[in-house]
């Protein structure tokens, strides 16, 4: 037990839980109200402050609440709001005023406002910090300008977590500043973008004089960087820990296609050496991310969270390639190639068709920062091997020649 836990274990948590189910039965609690209620009571993220949706607890006891609330029946939010509950609770939580935290945390947990992150541009995506959307002070407001791109879910987003520009005279890293944007505020335009699997999960947004309120800044003025690295680390985590039980997520798909096509003859010997060593992999990542919650204890997650993600990313492609071999011929046909866009009840990212799951897999690699870029992170924040040339990094973001 860590001494951040305030003496809470395992077992004090699931007598919380049991007792708060017994008052709120699944069956006869509509669900928002039962995650309101979960809010009220301290078991939304347990490891947040008093009266914020927790209860100071450690964080590695906030996955088993999760698990315990799934187990008695409750619908799991997370991919319907997975920057909400992935990444912006804990941002908000970390970064935010006590006002912005009562204003934002419990519509967030419960469903009632989902998230989206305004983060890349069309000329910043791993060089996140070259983003050049303005945000210009204007008496109580920041008038903002500018274009994000592959904004997932922002068509059904009530907030957004946005990183703009405040100070163009400083380095790329220290003219940042960070904000809660009303994604229904004038001046915010969303569309569609269409990926492989024919979904638009993700968007541009579109920034024209978009007026928000300085009391919607998350941090102090030019710390938008700071504040990004909660966000950052919190969203490499909450991607690579998909899957939290032995034989869960996408490992478990493959062995269903695997014991299918073995009914129909199709799975030799070939496949389940494949097979074995890719639940062998996956096995050992879910391992690494068990320990690395516990370690972690209270803390916003380091560098380190970055094996997770890449771990995640090159699995995932391995174990959707292997089912769509294992599907024959059928693994070349799509049912349909209408355009389609996650809903509010429906959220981004899986497929239980395993043809689509492969598709989408291959943004795995991409999305919350590419395999490349976490190898970069891991290479020289964790082993710390020499850097890349940057030449960038002290010149004031105005000159930078692009
Ligand atoms: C499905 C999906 C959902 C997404 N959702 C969101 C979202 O909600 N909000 C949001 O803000 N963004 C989102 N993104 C964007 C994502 O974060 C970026 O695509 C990603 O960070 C890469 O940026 P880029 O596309 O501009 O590629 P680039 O940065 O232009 O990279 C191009 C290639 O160069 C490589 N590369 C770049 N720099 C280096 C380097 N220093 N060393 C080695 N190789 C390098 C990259 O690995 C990549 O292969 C999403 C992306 C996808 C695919």
């Amino acid at each position: 037990m860590s001494e951040q836990s305030n003496g809470a274990d395992e077992a004090t948590v699931e007598r919380l839980v049991k007792d708060f189910l017994a008052e709120h039965p699944v069956e006869s609690t509509p669900d928002r109200e039962l995650r309101a209620a979960r809010f009220d009571a301290g078991l939304a993220f347990v490891h947040f402050d008093k009266g914020f949706g927790g209860l100071g607890l450690d964080s590695s006891l906030s996955g088993l609440v999760e698990q315990l609330f799934l187990d008695a029946g409750c619908p799991d939010w997370m991919g319907r709001n997975v920057i909400g509950l992935g990444m912006a609770a804990q941002t908000v939580h970390t970064h935010g005023t006590d006002e912005q935290r009562a204003q934002y945390l419990k519509p967030l947990f419960t469903g009632e406002e989902i998230w989206c992150q305004l983060f890349s541009e069309p000329g910043a995506g791993s060089d996140l910090a070259a983003l050049g959307t303005r945000a210009i002070p204007d008496g109580e407001n920041y008038v903002v300008n500018g274009q994000k791109i592959w904004t997932s879910l922002a068509h059904v987003a009530r907030r957004g977590l946005l990183v703009a520009r405040t100070d163009p005279d400083l380095p790329k890293h220290r003219g940042l500043s960070y904000f809660v944007l009303d994604m229904q505020a004038p001046g915010v335009e969303v569309r569609p973008l269409r990926q492989l699997t024919g979904q638009a999960e993700f968007n541009e947004v579109y920034l024209t004089d978009a007026l928000v309120p300085a009391s919607d800044r998350l941090g102090a003025v030019g710390e938008g960087w700071r504040v990004a690295m909660t966000t950052l680390m919190n969203e490499r985590v909450a991607i690579g820990r998909r899957g939290s039980r032995r034989g869960e997520g996408s490992i478990g798909a493959a062995v269903a296609a695997f014991r299918a096509a073995a009914e129909a003859g199709r799975a030799d010997a070939s496949a389940r050496d494949r097979l074995i060593r890719l639940w062998t992999r996956a096995e050992a990542a879910r391992l690494t991310n068990v320990r690395a919650a516990a370690q972690r204890g209270a803390k916003i997650p380091g560098p380190e969270g970055s094996i997770a993600k890449l771990q995640m990313a090159e699995l995932n492609k391995a174990i959707y390639e292997l089912c769509v071999d294992l599907s024959g011929p059928a693994g070349l046909q799509i049912d349909t190639y209408e355009m389609s866009q996650p809903t509010q009840s429906s959220g981004a990212g899986g497929s239980v068709d395993v043809r689509r799951a492969f598709l989408r897999s291959l943004a795995n690699s991409i999305e919350g920062g590419t395999s490349e870029v976490m190898r970069n992170i891991l290479g020289e924040r964790v082993l710390g091997l020499p850097g890349e040339p940057r030449v960038d990094r002290d010149l004031a973001w105005k000159d930078v020649p692009r």
